[in-house]
């Protein structure tokens, strides 16, 4: 099916027809750990790490896009004696993989530490620490890939990309830019992405080095807990769209540009409404159809108004999580 245009630009946005769950946590596969590496700055107060594994003694090699997410079934058991459950990691690596040939794909894992709530002491996330700490050669257990809705269009070319993320809501567009970018697109490509301190930013040297070498590709950073390099104050990843107006409002007006939000889950309000007062007629339609009396009054919007009184069109794809 093509997508059909409209003055607007295009009406309908076709995703790629992906493969889902072949295999599936309830029967997982065996894949190993090839390399694990920090991706935080040394000082930063969190810690992710960029795991590459190898899928090629699975039937998933090739058929793992970023957008989608590994699941990950970590040994042992729960404390009821349970296999562990599986935890879902979006994927990082292009469509080609980190090997060129599907074969070995990547994640990029927060170790989840934190206090138990009924003695304050120590908590350390399962899955996410367990990844975090297998080595090179490590055998691990994995199911998917997951997902078939936070996609590059099937004629990606035929867009514009404003990608907002925070935290290791990055991994996916790590994938996806370097799809567009290999596919020589001329798409332009704007990635905005929140962290609350520098140290946190992740993969930042390469998205600079990208953005240096391509004039369709820009790098913008949100920092809430400090100032900016540029002089600004705090700053969440939507108040870019203030800050950065006269470069981010062109694009975000035209006809032909898509928003892609992946991180925090809560991080859309936030976004919603910055488009919402920054963007008006036609321009915010596209991607926000809201009540007149929401409009009224759009610092007062709140979560439960999602999809109610403000809802997201098809031109905003999402991927948040707790
Ligand atoms: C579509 C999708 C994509 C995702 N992509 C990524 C990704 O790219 N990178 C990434 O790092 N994560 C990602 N996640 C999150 C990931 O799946 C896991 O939820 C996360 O790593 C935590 O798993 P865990 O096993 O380490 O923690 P768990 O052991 O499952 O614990 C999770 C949380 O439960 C709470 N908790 C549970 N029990 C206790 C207790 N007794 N005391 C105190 N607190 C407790 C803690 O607050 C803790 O934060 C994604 C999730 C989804 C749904």
């Amino acid at each position: 099916m093509m997508s059909t245009a409209t003055a607007r630009g295009p009406s309908e946005i076709v995703l790629p027809e992906v493969k889902m769950n072949i295999h599936l946590p309830t029967k997982p596969v065996p894949a190993v750990v090839v390399r694990n590496e920090l991706c935080t700055f040394k000082k930063a107060a969190g810690f992710v790490r960029h795991v590459e594994i190898d899928i090629g003694g699975t039937q998933m090699i090739g058929e793992c896009r970023p957008g989608q997410a590994l699941g990950v079934i970590p040994e042992g058991t729960d404390k009821n004696g349970k296999p562990h459950k599986v935890r879902l990691y979006s994927i990082s690596s292009p469509t080609r993989g980190e090997d060129g040939k599907g074969k070995v794909i990547a994640v990029t894992v927060k170790r989840t530490i934190d206090e138990h709530w009924e003695n304050n002491k120590l908590f350390l996330g399962v899955a996410s620490n367990y990844l975090c700490d297998r080595q090179p050669g490590d055998r691990i257990m994995v199911s998917g890939p997951n997902g078939k809705r936070f996609l590059l269009p099937k004629d990606h070319t035929g867009y514009d990309y404003m990608f907002f993320a925070t935290g290791t809501g990055i991994a996916p567009f790590r994938g996806m830019l370097i799809d567009l970018l290999e596919s020589r697109s001329q798409s332009k490509i704007v990635l905005v992405m929140g962290a609350p301190y520098t140290t946190d930013l992740l993969y930042h040297d390469y998205f600079l080095r990208m953005a240096g070498e391509n004039k369709n590709f820009t790098y913008i950073t949100a920092i809430s807990r400090e100032k900016q390099n540029d002089g600004h104050d705090r700053l969440y990843v939507q108040d870019r769209v203030r800050t950065e107006r006269d470069r981010l409002l062109p694009i975000l007006a035209g006809p032909r540009t898509l928003i892609y939000i992946c991180g925090l889950a809560g991080m859309e309000l936030g976004i919603f409404q910055e488009l919402a007062l920054n963007l008006n007629g036609e321009a915010l339609e596209q991607y926000l159809e809201c009540d007149r009396e929401a409009l009224s009054d759009i610092r007062r919007w709140n979560r439960q108004m999602i999809h109610k009184q403000v809802r997201p069109t098809r031109r905003i794809l999402m991927e948040v999580y707790a």
